[in-house]
């Protein structure tokens, strides 16, 4: 007998999800011989073969680990106190490994579709109703990016509301966080807002400003009292937005309080790992009255079919999915899972566990700073929270030293003074031991007897007198057992990827492998903080090298920048490039951006954000670019065309033929081509746009290489450029090139990067191609086997589609009444999450399964699919009435069950519509809900308990 040591690596076959003899039946259908064959048959001439990937193998899953195990291991993990936005935080150990590491909470999507939704919808509440109560703001989204991208959106918003319609700048006090003013100064820039960073206590004439932003707890650790000066801004009509600490505004007096307009700023330190700078939650809270020009989402409660309460997507109408270049903003992917953290951290610990937590953070800084007195240490600080400011003279670099020798970071600020902040997980022996590092020699001070005799250091003027977080859901999950109960019974309302197919066009909601899953929360990756020395992150340095070098072979892009924390960053980030680069050529006139109609509602909104004008070009009948309209624009605006922002493959699900000639078009007209990469895992291995015209393109990491939706965030939008546009990638003041930051930290949310480092490692160049591949045969096998029940909208020149299709729904709505929402809906009562709907095209669903399907799912959602063709048609002959049937009466609850049943239809067929699912059902929790109520009744958060009772 021989030995057999066969292949190590399964991980391409554990990712894809047909097996072989399935490719092989599904390959048949569509009438070809092999992958090759279909490959070659999608894929226009003009654009075959530009792929730069290369076949290299994968790595197994085991050996991956232990290869990223090593890099990460270079990273050095010292204690910091560094502070300025990011603070070491506990992560509850049930919140880790309940939420953080669950993928019921983590492969969820967001939540468009209320109805399987309510769970993680009623955490976000939870998550607004804590921004609301801390901040003292009655209004307050869903999530923002990050702190500093919060700023700049308050910026904006202040813009559009002020009174002051003559003032042209915004006032920015210097005492905000360095990296927050970076990315004002980089969001003003194109938009011709002036920033004048200055103190406020030096401002003598505020007439000039249209609005303000003040920091709370200043970045320095003053608590400066605002309250006359957010009068007098108010007295020139300037609206003021506060950066606030949410630690701090559990005993300070609150920014609504002082008659702040906005209150931004981070969730992180609310039990989300430092990850190197993100993915955390941003906050954005405002007035009642400011909002309906609110960027990000909402929740808001409503009612169901049954009048019972139902949360959804509040105020869709004012984000960029409609309102396109008039958008308030051009924020799509948010940071849901990382709010839910948050706000499960409130949850958990209640006012009284925050407050604690809170006071005692302060005494511990109060204890220290005395001590540091006692030393004759000089406490530049005042009245403070967390954050000492020192003035060390001559000696700052030694004790730099002395620190980092003790693997100890201290917050640099100048060469005359430093600063600390101390968090949730300080305690006696840190501030014992960093009064030994500056006692040089001199007797140690008594922490005890220091304890004993230290007051606050808040003033008293600012002591918070208002009660938080009163309601209920703050009051009743403190034991363990009660909190992982409650995170498992929202998780159980949900539809995510641990339950079933989320066939959603342009979102590619594909497997988030637990091997990608796990360094996610390794101690090397999570507990570094974004501003310490480079030679401590050399692990990170070493993963992000080697992930942007992955980028650029998967793309034919030349340099890659991982900075942007979302699709609509890097869309940013790439339309700044493109300016900058006409600018350096002295063509800093070309402020065209063409877009065509059926682009996604982001680009025209950041084209806009970036200062350029949207001019839209026609789709033909097949849903392809209208080349003729698209050749006159550009030669129409020639002298002033910056650019083209395109999908590839069209967000149609088509493989344009002419994708080289409108390149050639617009580049012949002096624009730059933008190519959309939303649709990238359409074209891994088989095409690269950085070879077939392409300038710039963004990534959705979440979407094409595997980083999870986490209900609607993290995600990353890295962007790939050629090499002309190289040295316009956002910098940072932590990096070489310390201009033009779109995000806080220099690296976006790196902590989740290594999702993607792990993907593309595991699969290799080859697993990558084949992944591309299946995810069009897979497209390709629904299409044809829904083709006869739903015309499909869209193919290419030889029939074929690429990795997603669109249904054309709207003759049935002509036959039979029933809407693509009413097929939406049906398809829970079949266990499914519903394709995108109504995007592109009004009236459709388009379906992206993705590569990690299996045949038996996708035949199950076929056969769903073709049930209710079923429904519909006896809609249409009559059998099933035009109102009462289990379409228009969709999803069905459990709860309707009981009792009377007064439909003209069996229950069976309500809930059983196939035998199959009496072995598996979903039971959404809610009926239909009805969105025009909430949007009329708008309550954004936590209603009371009672309410749910009279509903
Ligand atoms: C998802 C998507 C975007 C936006 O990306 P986010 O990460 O959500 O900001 C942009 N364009 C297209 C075509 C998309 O599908």
């Amino acid at each position: 007998m021989t030995i057999n040591l066969g292949t190590a690596n399964e991980f391409i076959a554990r990712h894809i999800g047909p097996r072989s003899a399935d490719e092989q039946a599904m390959l048949a259908a569509l009438g070809f011989e092999s992958l090759q064959a279909m490959t070659a048959a999608v894929i226009p001439d003009s654009i075959k073969g530009t792929s730069v990937l290369g076949g290299h193998d994968g790595q197994s899953e085991a050996d991956a680990l232990a290869d990223l195990k090593a890099i990460a291991g270079k990273n050095q993990l010292f204690k910091n106190y560094i502070g300025q936005g990011y603070y070491n935080t506990h992560t509850p150990a049930p919140i880790l490994r309940n939420l953080l590491e669950n993928p019921a909470w983590y492969t969820a999507y967001t939540p468009y579709q209320p109805e399987i939704s309510q769970g993680r919808l009623e955490a976000l509440l939870n998550f607004q109703t804590l921004i609301s109560d801390l901040t003292g703001l009655p209004i307050a989204n869903a999530s923002l990016l990050d702190e500093a991208t919060a700023a700049a959106e308050a910026m904006t918003f202040c813009k559009r509301l002020s009174k002051n319609k003559a003032g042209h700048a915004f006032f920015a006090s210097s005492h905000c966080h360095p990296q927050t003013l970076d990315v004002l100064r980089t969001r003003a820039e194109p938009l011709g807002i002036e920033v004048v960073v200055g103190d406020e206590r030096e401002l003598t004439d505020v007439s000039s400003f249209f609005g303000a932003l003040l920091q709370y707890p200043a970045s320095n650790g003053d608590v400066f009292d605002y309250r006359e000066l957010v009068q007098r801004f108010h007295g020139a009509n300037a609206l003021v937005a506060v950066a606030a600490d949410l630690l701090a505004l559990t005993l300070l007096t609150p920014p609504g309080e002082f008659d702040a307009d906005v209150a931004i700023g981070s969730a992180q330190r609310f039990g989300v790992p430092l990850g190197f700078g993100g993915p955390h939650a941003a906050y954005f809270a405002t007035r009642d009255a400011f909002k309906r020009d609110m960027p990000g989402r909402l929740v808001g409660v409503s009612i169901d079919r049954f009048g019972k309460t139902a949360l959804r997507l509040a105020m869709q109408t004012r984000e960029q999915h409609i309102r396109r270049e008039k958008a308030t903003s051009n924020i799509c992917t948010a940071q849901v899972l990382l709010a839910n953290i948050a706000s499960m951290f409130a949850v958990y610990h209640g006012p009284a566990g925050l407050k604690r937590i809170a006071e005692r953070t302060h005494a511990l800084t109060a204890i220290l700073a005395a001590g540091f007195e006692q030393l004759g240490v000089k406490v530049v600080t005042r009245a403070y929270f967390d954050t000492l400011t020192l003035a060390t003279g001559d000696a700052t670099a030694r004790l730099h030293e002395l620190a980092r020798a003790q693997r100890i970071n201290l917050r640099q600020i100048d060469a005359a003074h430093l600063g600390l902040s101390l968090d949730e997980t300080s305690t006696q022996a840190d501030v014992e031991t960093l009064w030994r590092l500056f006692a040089e020699g001199k007797a140690v001070p008594a922490f005890d007897s220091l304890a004993a005799t230290t007051a606050s250091r808040l003033p008293a003027a600012l002591l918070r007198q208002s009660a938080i977080l009163e309601h209920p859901v703050f009051n009743r999950y403190h034991s363990e057992t009660e909190l992982m109960r409650y995170l498992r019974r929202l998780a159980d309302k949900d539809l995510a990827l641990d339950r079933s197919m989320i066939p959603l066009g342009s979102c590619t909601m594909k497997l988030n492998a637990a091997s990608e899953m796990i360094p996610v929360t390794w101690a090397e990756f999570g507990n570094l903080h974004p501003f310490a020395p480079a030679e401590q992150s050399q692990g990170y340095l070493q993963m992000t090298t080697e992930l942007e070098a992955m980028l650029c072979a998967a793309t034919g892009y030349d340099a890659v920048s991982l900075q942007p924390n979302a699709g609509s960053q890097g869309e940013y980030a790439g339309l700044l490039a493109i300016r900058a680069y006409h600018r350096s050529r002295g063509e800093g006139h070309r402020d065209i951006c063409l877009i065509p109609s059926s682009a996604h509602g982001t680009n025209p909104a950041t084209a806009h954000m970036a200062g350029m004008r949207v001019v839209v070009t026609a789709c033909d009948a097949r849903g392809n670019v209208d080349v003729e309209d698209l050749r006159a624009k550009a030669i129409e605006h020639r002298d002033r065309l910056a650019a083209i922002m395109i999908t590839y493959p069209s967000t149609h699900g088509v493989f344009e033929e002419a994708i080289g000639e409108i390149c050639a078009i617009i580049h012949d007209n002096g624009g730059q081509v933008y190519i959309d990469g939303a649709n990238m895992n359409a074209m891994v291995g088989l095409c690269a746009p950085g070879k077939f015209g392409g300038d710039v393109s963004h990534l959705n990491l979440h979407k094409t290489f595997c980083i999870p939706h986490g209900g609607g965030g993290p995600g990353v939008g890295p962007i790939g450029v050629k090499s002309h546009l190289a040295p316009f990638l956002p910098g940072h003041a932590t990096l070489e090139n310390t201009e033009g930051a779109v995000c806080a930290a220099p690296f976006g949310s790196a902590s989740i990067l290594p999702i993607t480092w792990m993907y593309i490692r595991m699969m290799g160049g080859a697993g990558l191609k084949r992944a591309s591949q299946m995810a069009i045969l897979n497209a390709n096998y629904i299409a044809r086997r829904l083709e006869e029940h739903y015309p499909v909208l869209y193919t290419g020149g030889n029939g074929l589609v690429a990795h997603e299709c669109i249904l054309d729904l709207r003759p049935l709505k002509d036959t039979s009444g029933i809407s693509v929402d009413d097929v939406a809906k049906r398809l829970i009562d079949f266990g499914f999450h519903a394709p995108t709907m109504s995007f592109p095209v009004a009236g459709t669903l388009m379906i992206e399964p993705t590569e990690s399907e299996s045949k038996e799912e996708l035949d199950r959602f076929c056969d769903a699919m073709i049930q209710i063709r079923e429904e519909i048609r006896a809609v249409e002959n009559g059998t099933l009435d035009k109102d009462d049937n289990p379409l228009k009466n969709a999803p069905h609850t459990a709860a309707e069950l009981v009792g009377e049943w007064a439909h003209g239809y069996s229950r069976e067929q309500a809930v059983y519509p196939l035998p199959s699912l009496v072995e598996a059902k979903y039971w959404p929790p809610v009926g239909r809900v009805d969105n025009v109520f909430g949007d009329r009744n708008l309550v954004c958060a936590c209603p009371s308990i009672e309410s749910y009772q009279d509903a």
